[in-house]
């Protein structure tokens, strides 16, 4: 008994994950961006922060393969293939829709994760809305044995966690703080974390009243609020509008930003601004959360559209 706590200990102390701070770049004398999306080379972004509590605990539960689900060009599913590379995971992920089975090669974001090692099971949309459902679950043990399961997104109580060691010391300055939103769960941390005379202010990337409620399952706080103007009509929906701020912003700043999200967080934060939303003396930051790695994917759809590309 004590030979296993011990080995346990022992393996939680092997496994630290360290992420380094960033450096805060003003973008003019109101807003500020944390570039988190520098803070690790493949998993960048907020998606490593949710990953990183869920790895250790995986670690300690001593499970060797970690199972999660996701679309064809999920931030999500690159980051978990890319950390099971990264810790000594086997990876499976399931994704929905079944025609992607014969597109894997094409798809950026499937052949970067299957580089990985990541083993695919394509199921249909049917199939993916009931995939959290325990008849599903015992299937998919009976097929792969037993796993650590990630949620679709990765937003559990861990990642939340992970994503409170967002902001620094430095950023009590700032009261403002801007993040997108997916499923909510990297702006739970970054309420939990934030002081009281701080606002956060969501942006959604998507349609639906489902994420208040999501949110407050993970904090008690009531500093925060959603804002829903932009996020260009639904998830991975971008207009050329939405394109040439992202290209123009890169070009002004050298900073990338990506389509489904950190580029309708900050097209909606300028769009603010010149609205008058920030008093005047207010200081801004927002966090680049990454997700570059959806720009290929992002491209290919615009070039078979024959509009403009992400630069
Ligand atoms: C997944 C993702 C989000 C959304 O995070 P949630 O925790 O699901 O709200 C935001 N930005 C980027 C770049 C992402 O990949």
């Amino acid at each position: 008994m004590q030979f296993v706590y011990l080995s346990r200990l022992f393996l939680t102390l092997l496994y630290v994950i360290t992420l380094p701070d960033q450096v805060n770049i003003s973008l003019n004398s109101q807003l500020y961006l944390k570039p988190d999306y520098l803070n690790h080379s493949f998993i960048s972004g907020n998606k490593i922060r949710k990953l990183k509590w869920n790895i250790l605990e995986a670690k300690k539960l001593q499970q060797t393969t970690l199972l999660t689900f996701g679309g064809a060009f999920s931030n999500h599913i690159a980051a978990v293939a890319a950390a099971g590379k990264e810790y000594g995971f086997k990876t499976i992920g399931v994704i929905r829709g079944e025609e992607l089975q014969k597109k894997v090669k094409q798809n950026p974001t499937l052949s970067f994760a299957s580089d990985c090692g990541m083993q695919f099971k394509f199921v249909s949309r049917e199939d993916f809305r009931n995939k959290h459902k325990n008849y599903f679950i015992e299937l998919l043990k009976a097929t792969y044995g037993d796993f650590y399961l990630i949620p679709e997104g990765g937003t559990n109580s861990l990642a939340v966690q992970g994503c409170e060691e967002i902001l620094a010391k430095e950023d009590a300055q700032f009261d403002f703080i801007c993040c997108p939103v997916g499923t909510g769960g990297t702006i739970s941390g970054i309420i939990n974390a934030s002081l009281h005379h701080q606002k956060i202010l969501g942006f959604p990337a998507l349609k639906g009243d489902f994420l208040q409620e999501e949110i407050s399952k993970f904090t008690s706080k009531t500093n925060w609020e959603l804002i829903t103007d932009y996020h260009f009509g639904g998830y991975a929906k971008v207009n050329t509008h939405l394109i040439s701020f992202i290209n123009q912003f890169k070009k002004e700043k050298n900073i990338p930003l990506d389509p489904i999200y950190t580029g309708k967080m900050l097209f909606g934060i300028q769009d603010l601004m010149k609205k008058g939303f920030f008093p005047e003396q207010a200081k801004i930051l927002a966090i680049h959360t990454g997700g570059l790695q959806g720009i290929a994917g992002m491209n290919n759809v615009l070039k078979k559209k024959k509009l403009p590309c992400i630069q």
